[in-house]
């Protein structure tokens, strides 16, 4: 064809063809493709021939050029995959955007704490140690990586054996559960069961999360300001930094407070914001 420069000039010439065979390639060449392969959904040999003898009938050298059936037979199992992906995605377009959504979500669940324990058992019973999955700490369960303190003594993250060794993994090894110099193979004191790590666990998360003795005057969570007793809050304790009221007074402050509450659940539940609390008044 004279308009042909380049590349398809050259093969041209060397194959002593008007047109060269050339692989599939323009948008009209992928619509005969699939027009031809809608009516002969399984094609066999004498199909390929017959396809190559459509293209050589149509060929322009422009926007179609010849095929060798070896060409289109080749071709077919890139082209079925490519039907495969797209029925996928027309059958699971509802789930995926819904998969999409909770990817794309600014927080993810937190994970149960039954995971976490499989996480860190896991890892003591494999033979080669890997560095444990990143698992939130309790009183964070939405933080996604570890976050590093500016002291070195305090790097890394708690012990394995924790709460039973509260101390950080980089103090007592304890990055794995044998490795710790507390518990454990490599430690002195008898290590707990799984078990008794696990209800540790639930009872840490829940100490965690109290409120101080002195609530609602102090406002802090017990693990924060030490007030899981009356005495040791950092505050109203007996060390404190401010004058602790009578208790007559905080337990006043804590009536008021709680019924302000219990007010305000009742005014929810006649909005119509149905609360479990509310139901159980
Ligand atoms: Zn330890
Ligand atoms: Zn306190």
């Amino acid at each position: 064809m004279p308009h042909f420069k380049g590349d398809l000039k050259f093969l041209a010439e060397r194959m002593k063809l008007k047109c060269p065979p050339l692989p599939l390639s323009t948008k009209q060449e992928h619509l005969i493709y699939n027009d031809y392969l809608k009516s002969h959904p399984q094609p066999a040999t004498k199909n390929w021939d017959e396809l190559a003898q459509i293209f050589k009938n149509i060929t322009n050298g422009k926007t179609v050029f010849p095929k060798l059936p070896s060409m289109l037979k080749r071709y077919y199992d890139q082209w079925s995959k490519n039907q495969s992906i797209k029925m996928i995605g027309m059958q699971i377009r509802g789930g995926y955007n819904q998969v999409l959504l909770k990817l794309s979500s600014e927080r993810a669940e937190a994970a149960p704490f039954v995971l976490q324990e499989q996480g860190i058992a896991h890892n003591t019973t494999s033979s080669t140690r890997q560095p444990v999955a990143f698992v939130p700490p309790s009183v964070a369960p939405y933080q996604t990586h570890e976050i590093l303190m500016p002291t070195t003594e305090k790097t890394g993250r708690s012990c394995a054996w924790y709460p039973f060794c509260k101390a950080n993994s980089s103090v007592c090894g304890g990055r794995w559960r044998d490795s710790c110099n507390v518990y454990g193979n490599n430690g002195t004191k008898t290590p707990p069961t799984d078990e008794e790590l696990k209800l540790a666990r639930k009872k840490e998360f829940k100490d965690q999360t109290k409120h101080c003795f002195w609530w609602p005057i102090c406002t802090q969570l017990s693990h924060e300001c030490g007030g899981t007793r009356r005495d040791k809050c950092s505050i109203y304790g007996k060390n404190g930094t401010k004058e602790a009221p009578p208790l007559e007074e905080l337990q006043r402050m804590k009536n008021i407070y709680l019924a302000k509450r219990k007010a305000e659940e009742r005014e929810n539940a006649k909005m119509g914001k149905k609360s479990k609390e509310s139901e159980q008044n």
